[in-house]
């Protein structure tokens, strides 16, 4: 199998970063249609606009209805046909982007992706989360191309809630861990072959800045600041991130993750929170990972406030009984879970779940003491 890696066009962040949207956007079409909600626009929609503008683009701008849909993604590509634009940029969460992404590969357009919250890798990948009308995940489905530009701009982020700030860390922080069992059993990644060098690399230096600049970044977005820290951290979220699980490789701490929100009592996690708790759930279901190396993991998550336990989850006191359905997904043919270098049955998940609940608790208990 060939190692294939996979990557946006071009990658822009800093403070201010918005305000020249006009010239980077400028560089790959001239009518250009804007996908955002009205929460969004009402923040960003001044200086995007006088930026696109004041470079001599004709925009369009057209309100996102709130979900990732199959039929949303429909009305977006209708939308570029009939306006004739060559150039659409979502300005937002995932499922701004995700719709963009998937309007852009229906009709061959550029794509440019805006977020304003770190909470997920969304903007770099070439990935479409897919929802239904309920509100359900109902899979995922690669263009097979990435974002022409990615652009993000840290005094936004800098503004946007933390949990969502918090959720981005937990999606980063399992990058390293799962490419990494990808890589010791020769799995693919989801770029169609193996993870090269600098794929690992890069999913490790994720882990690395997030361990070491992960606290000060939260406490950058509480202060609503834009610091080192918090420039380091997103871009571990936003750009390590999507380059090292794409590239890299999924595991269970993506599987567990993917199964939670079929707990209606989990609807109101982010994606990062779920994967949160399945990586505790994967150095549970590793027999080759070091304790020392476990226990910083978890405190790390603690500190930062990812949930850690069933309680955390919303599911406090949660039956086997429940949890056997999560296993039977994980443990059966097709799963994430098949990238370990090792066998992974149902059972063994739902004790990992079990453990990884119990080691969240004893935990959170010596970090108070
Ligand atoms: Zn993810």
């Amino acid at each position: 199998m060939n190692k294939v890696f996979i990557a946006p066009g071009r990658y822009v962040q800093g403070r201010n970063a918005l305000s020249e949207a006009g010239v980077l956007v400028g560089a790959l079409g001239k009518r250009v249609m804007t996908l955002w909600d009205a929460q969004v626009k009402a923040i960003v929609g001044e200086t995007l606009l006088a930026s696109l503008q004041g470079a001599g683009l004709t925009v369009e701008d057209v309100l996102f209805n709130g979900d990732s849909t199959k039929a949303e993604a429909a009305r977006v590509a209708q939308l570029i046909q009939e306006r004739k634009v060559d150039v659409i940029m979502g300005v937002g969460g995932g499922k701004t982007l995700d719709t963009a992404k998937a309007a852009a590969a229906a009709t061959g357009v550029k794509v440019v992706t805006c977020p304003t919250v770190a909470s997920n890798d969304s903007p770099t990948s070439s990935f479409t989360v897919w929802y239904d009308e309920q509100g359900n995940c109902n899979g995922f489905e690669s263009w097979g191309t990435n974002p022409d530009l990615v652009l993000v701009d840290t005094q936004v982020i800098a503004q946007a809630p933390v949990r969502t700030f918090v959720a981005g860390m937990g999606d980063a922080l399992s990058t390293w861990l799962e490419a990494d069992a990808c890589s010791k059993k020769r799995s693919p990644n989801l770029a169609g072959g193996t993870a090269t060098m600098a794929a690992k690399a890069l999913a490790h230096l994720c882990y690395d800045i997030l361990m070491e600049h992960g606290l000060e970044a939260k406490r950058s977005v509480e202060k609503k600041i834009v610091t080192p820290a918090l420039e380091k951290v997103v871009e571990a979220n936003v750009l390590l991130s999507g380059l090292g699980f794409e590239s890299g490789g999924c595991a269970t701490a993506h599987m567990i993750a993917n199964c939670l929100p079929s707990y209606p009592e989990c609807h109101g996690l982010m994606h990062g929170h779920e994967v949160g708790f399945g990586i505790i759930t994967q150095l549970c279901l590793d027999d080759d990972m070091p304790v020392a190396l476990a226990h910083r993991i978890v405190d790390f998550e603690i500190s930062i406030g990812l949930p850690v336990t069933f309680a955390d989850l919303g599911l406090p006191g949660v039956t086997r009984e429940r949890l056997a359905r999560i296993g039977e997904i994980c443990g059966g043919p097709g799963s994430l879970c098949e990238n370990h270098p090792f066998p992974v049955t149902p059972d063994d998940i739902v004790d990992a779940m079990i453990a990884a609940d119990a080691l969240g608790e004893e935990r959170k208990r010596l970090l108070k003491s």
